[in-house]
């Protein structure tokens, strides 16, 4: 069996005929998200499963670790940052979300080494060098790889005001930034505040 082709024919069957309606408008009227989420592409952490968000609602960028990379136009191919910029730009979204997780392939990656993937994973994830010295100034017994994920968090949302029109835009007051971060094991969501992560309720 093809989970794949199996999975469509149920969202034909039982997803399609009550959402309808919605997918049509959004054809016609085009994509209007209010939030952008810039989340890890692991498997795991579906943001739209987590945020209950259905079409139209989040406009997203997945990558390894969910990393931003700061500002730096030039002729490499940026994925990321073109993702960014029409989020902004064109969409004009009120809200970017960076969302980081527990058990973060990508930050085990960053303290451990890549592995077997060595042709882009190490340039990608250099981006989060200037975060890892949480995991030198780590004390022992502490949850390395915990406090490492609140630090890149923290290194991608200020990347992304190294972008001149989300830094104007967050100026302005029409574009908030946000980090939240997902407990697998427990399906948790926490927000981060300063360097700390409070469990939403
Ligand atoms: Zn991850």
């Amino acid at each position: 069996m093809d989970r794949l082709i199996e999975g469509y024919r149920r969202f034909r069957k039982d997803v399609w005929p009550a959402q309808r309606a919605r997918y049509e408008k959004l054809a016609e009227a085009g994509q209007r998200p209010e939030t952008m989420v810039i989340a890890c592409s692991d498997s795991r952490v579906d943001p739209a499963t987590v945020f209950s968000a259905g079409p139209g609602q989040l406009f997203m960028v997945r990558s390894v670790a969910g990393l931003v990379p700061p500002y730096g136009p030039d002729m490499g191919y940026h994925g990321t940052s073109a993702a960014l910029e029409y989020g902004v730009r064109v969409l004009k979204v009120g809200r970017i979300v960076v969302l980081g997780h527990a058990q973060c392939g990508g930050v085990r990656a960053m303290l451990e080494g890549p592995q077997e993937a060595t042709d882009f994973v190490p340039q990608w994830i250099e981006i989060a060098q200037p975060a890892l010295k949480c995991a030198h100034a780590a004390k022992a017994g502490e949850d390395i790889q915990g406090r490492c994920e609140i630090e890149v968090m923290k290194l991608s949302l200020a990347n992304l005001l190294t972008f001149p029109w989300i830094g104007e835009a967050v100026r302005s007051g029409g574009l908030q930034l946000q980090g939240f971060h997902f407990g697998i094991q427990s399906g948790v969501l926490a927000q981060l505040e300063g360097d700390k992560l409070v469990p939403v309720t």
